[in-house]
Order: structure tokens, then C-alpha cells, then sequence
């Protein structure tokens, strides 16, 4: 019953988290407006950091010197960094006066500086910041763009793949590392929405042997629909023992319904950053009375298991009640939607922490949902 994938768990030095798990990005080395403490409260198993940002502000020699990303942090659980190609693609896509693509990496110019970012440097800092789990550098593409760009992109991700994991296997050996203190280095699926391409680069990266696999690119087409049936080839044709992750995709029905095609891992800065700009999230209904399964659908209008609440509106000033009888955070145990709405309003620092804090409860308790067994059965089940 169910999908065997959803039970692959995430095996990481010393410590094997249980699938799915969303991961939060603690871009810059921390949650905003969040201390460590905070994101541990609420639920948070493990993090994602951006070794691009990170390298630019304060430096990987910084970093380094304050005792690597954890120490700095304080994070104690488990730390995922990815490589940046997904910043820079984006620099460069914006303007191609921000940076340049070619064989050997990427070259970008930002904020005054000229950085080249190689398979082999992606690799050298991640493990240097101190990650757990690594991502190899890719080319990311639009699922729009010319079949040629794909081809490329397709072409040097594999490429890369293979100079990351010669880089990371060099680095461990030199350093002894042990089989169980190894950090773990996921390769990453190109080929936008061609799908021999995508097979072609998850053949390739299967063969070189990595721990698990991101499904790369941008998720979406350009009506801003999930590119679900991309994202189910690449997930048939990755063994199910293999977690894969979805990078970049949090909102909550894209999230739904690609773990309904067998994706256990998530990141995105979008309920951190939702929350911090007055959008709440929440879920509607009592336990198992909802009509709608989780994957029914990917467009958001179709998903009625949750709803947005906005802190601009007016209806909310005189609410007594917390914003969600489904969380178990300070922001709702403690503090009414009406006071919520008034620090937004106000512009109170602390609006941000208790948002925050919301929507990261919300999405444990989604990821608590999506991996109970009535929700893993398949048609007809709800997450409410
Ligand atoms: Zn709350």
C-alpha cells in the first residue's frame, strides 16, 4: 500500500530522520527573525543554508573561523546547504551582464564582486561550512527555454555531478573521514520538461552513485502550474530506496502533490517569507471530515484542506481567537489573531518572530499529515 518511496528515510551522520521532512532556508545562516531555539521549537528536524550567500556574506573563511555554520548558529540538528547554482542561475537569467555559464562553472558579478562558482569550489566550501548533506552544482533551467539550453544544461549537470563527487571523495579520503561521520552528497536532475533529458541525467547520476537526488529546474511552467508529469518520470525512474528532493517547492499544495508522486524531502524560503509579509497559513476542517485528498490536485484553488489568512485584512481586529486551533505554537497558545494582526499593523519586530513561528508549525504538522498512513493509502483521503 502507498508508495515505497514515502518511507525512505533521510540517513545523515549520526542521526536518521524520518521522511518527509520539510526544510526550512535559514539562507543566510539563520531562520529570519528566528533564533535557533525558535526553529528547534518548532519542530524543525533540519535546515537549509546557502552556501552561495553564505560565501558571499560573511565569507566561508569566516564562517570557518566562528566554527563552521553550526557552531556559528547554534543549529544543533541536522544542516543541508545547497551548492548556489540555483542563486546565480537566477543573477544571470534576471541580466546576463550579472554572469556567465560555461563548461568549467559559473561566473557571476554581485555587488561590485566577480565570483567564479566550479563543480570542484561548490563542493570545497559546502564542506567547509560544515554541512551534513551536500548538493552538486547544476545548470538550472526554465522548462521554457530552448531545447538547446537543456541539452547544455543536461550536459554539463552530469559533467558537474562528476567533478563534485571526485572533488567530495578526494576531500574525505585526504581527511580519513569515517563511513559514519561522511556527510552525504545528493546529485541534481536537469533536463527541464524533455523527458528523455531528464532520464538521461538521472541514468547518468544514478551510475556515479550519490546518497539521494534533487529534482532541479524551476518546478513550474509559465502558467505556474507544477510540472507534475516531469516530476513523476524522474521520480519512476530514481529507485524509490533513494530519498528525492524537491528544491524549491513549499508552497502547500505543490507540496502535497509532489509527495504524492513520491517526494519526501522540501525547501523553500516562501512560509518563512509568507509569514513575515501577513500571509498565515492554516488548515480548514475538523480531523477526517475533508472531501479532498492532498495530491487531488496541484493548483491552489482546487486544495480546500487549507486556506491563507492575511494580516491585512481588516476582519481580523477584533478576533479573540488564535489564528489556527491546529497549532501548537507560541503564536497561538498564547497570543489572538486580532493581537497578531495589530503588531503587523504596528509594525512590531515581534509580529515577525510569532508569524514565523506559525507557519513553521503549520508545516511540521503538514509534514505530520502527509505521513500518516490514511494519507499515504491514496485516493479519497484528506488532511484534515
Ligand atoms: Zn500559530
Amino acid at each position: 500500500m502507498g508508495n515505497p518511496a514515502l518511507t525512505a528515510p533521510l540517513v545523515l551522520p549520526g542521526v536518521t530522520l524520518k521522511a518527509p521532512l520539510f526544510l526550512p532556508d535559514g539562507t543566510r545562516g539563520g531562520v529570519r527573525a528566528l533564533d535557533a531555539m525558535d526553529v528547534e521549537n518548532c519542530g524543525v528536524q533540519i535546515l537549509m543554508m546557502n552556501a552561495f550567500h553564505l560565501a558571499q556574506r560573511p565569507g566561508v573563511r569566516v564562517v570557518q573561523a566562528l566554527g563552521g555554520l553550526k557552531q556559528m548558529s547554534s543549529w544543533r540538528r541536522p544542516l543541508a546547504t545547497d551548492s548556489g547554482g540555483f542563486q546565480a542561475y537566477s543573477l544571470i537569467r534576471e541580466n546576463a551582464k550579472n554572469g556567465s555559464v560555461d563548461d568549467r562553472g559559473l561566473t557571476f558579478r554581485n555587488e561590485g564582486k566577480k565570483t567564479q562558482l566550479t563543480p570542484e569550489k561548490a563542493i570545497v566550501s559546502q564542506l567547509r561550512l560544515g554541512a551534513d548533506l551536500l548538493f552538486c552544482l547544476d545548470q538550472c533551467t526554465h522548462v521554457d527555454d530552448a531545447p538547446s539550453i537543456q541539452e547544455d544544461s543536461v550536459r554539463r549537470t552530469i559533467d558537474w555531478g562528476r567533478r563534485c563527487k571526485e572533488e567530495f571523495e578526494t576531500i574525505l579520503g585526504q581527511k580519513r573521514t569515517s563511513p559514519e561521520a561522511r556527510p552525504r552528497l545528493f546529485g541534481v536532475v536537469q533536463g527541464g520538461g524533455n523527458l528523455p533529458l531528464r532520464t538521461r541525467c538521472a541514468e547518468a547520476l544514478l551510475e556515479m552513485g550519490f546518497d539521494g537526488f534533487g529534482f532541479g529546474g524551476w518546478p513550474l511552467d509559465s502558467d505556474g502550474a507544477l510540472l507534475t508529469d516531469i516530476l513523476a518520470h524522474v521520480r519512476e525512474t530514481i529507485p524509490a530506496s533513494y530519498p528525492l528532493h524537491a528544491l524549491g517547492v513549499g508552497h502547500p499544495a505543490s507540496i502535497a502533490a509532489v509527495h504524492r508522486l513520491g517526494y519526501t524531502m522540501f525547501d523553500s524560503a516562501l512560509p518563512t517569507r509568507d509569514a513575515r509579509h501577513g500571509r498565515l497559513y492554516t488548515f480548514t476542517g475538523e480531523q477526517g471530515t475533508g472531501e479532498k485528498g492532498p495530491g487531488d490536485s496541484t493548483r491552489e484553488s482546487d486544495n480546500s484542506w487549507f486556506r491563507f489568512l492575511y494580516m491585512t485584512d481588516k476582519r481580523h481586529l477584533r478576533d479573540a481567537e488564535p489564528a489556527s486551533p491546529f497549532c501548537r505554537g507560541l503564536c497561538c497558545e498564547r497570543y489572538s489573531l486580532g493581537y497578531l494582526h495589530h503588531l503587523f499593523v504596528s509594525k512590531d519586530p515581534s509580529y515577525q518572530r510569532l508569524a514565523t513561528i506559525h507557519n513553521l508549525h503549520f508545516m511540521n504538522e503538514l509534514m505530520r499529515r502527509l505521513s500518516s498512513p490514511e494519507i499515504q493509502g491514496g485516493e479519497g483521503s484528506a488532511l484534515q
